[in-house]
């Protein structure tokens, strides 16, 4: 069955992608420490994968996130994230780069607003997830970075292997830039990641982002 702009099919979801993750790490050089941009939505979904990514990688990490309303939320879930940052600092001394872009929630908006009815996973979602992914990949690119990632693999509400099938797309269209496959809620990820939330006392948001999320109100 093939009910996705993205083409997956049943095989593909057997695929695990958290084993391809650890075949690029153990393929890195010993004394090597690759530069990589990681796509980051919020504090919360950041903190497993610093702790998975930093001893492997020099890491910058891109909050461009317009799909989140409102602007008021998407301040709040930034300032979480920063404060992430300092405690990856503190508690492990790794020194992580933060790049914002600006918020555009209207213009962002208008892509995704055919497909407003639709449940979460599918056209409108897919759309969402491309665009910041994109966004991201070519600013990796532009920026000499060996990999790019998404930290959006560890939300169990968005399907792994749809992101890392952009992922892979993406990576065909950029020159130099790799993709880093991941599905980082695999071998315990998403519990270490909830401790940690726990543990640095965060805002868990109970949306996604955008304002069709707002009525269907979950957690993410
Ligand atoms: S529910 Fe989340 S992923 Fe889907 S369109 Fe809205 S903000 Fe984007």
């Amino acid at each position: 069955m093939e009910n996705t702009i993205t083409g997956i099919n049943k095989a593909d979801q057997k695929h695990n992608y958290h084993l391809d993750s650890e075949s690029i790490i153990d393929a890195i050089p010993n004394g090597e420490k690759p530069k990589m941009l990681m796509h980051v939505c919020c504090g919360p979904c950041f903190c497993f994968p610093l702790t998975y990514i930093c001893p492997h990688f020099e890491l910058t990490i891109y909050y461009n996130n317009s799909n989140i309303y409102p602007k008021e939320e998407y301040d709040r879930r930034l300032d979480e994230l920063k404060k992430v940052v300092e405690y990856a600092k503190r508690d492990y001394g790794y020194d992580i780069k933060l790049i914002v872009t600006p918020y555009e929630y209207t213009s962002y908006i208008k892509d995704l607003r055919p497909y407003s009815d639709e449940p979460e996973g599918f056209v409108r979602c897919q759309t969402c997830y491309r665009k910041r992914m994109s966004e991201a990949y070519d600013y990796a690119e532009a920026n000499g970075f060996d990999y790019f990632c998404t930290v959006m693999t560890i939300s169990r509400h968005k399907n792994a292997q749809i992101l890392n099938r952009i992922g892979a797309e993406l990576e065909k269209q950029h020159k130099y830039t790799k993709y880093f496959y991941s599905d980082f809620k695999k071998d315990d990820g998403q519990e270490k990641g909830r401790l940690l939330r726990i543990q640095y006392d965060l805002y868990n948001q109970d949306y996604c982002g955008c304002e069709f999320s707002i009525r269907t109100k979950k957690g993410e």
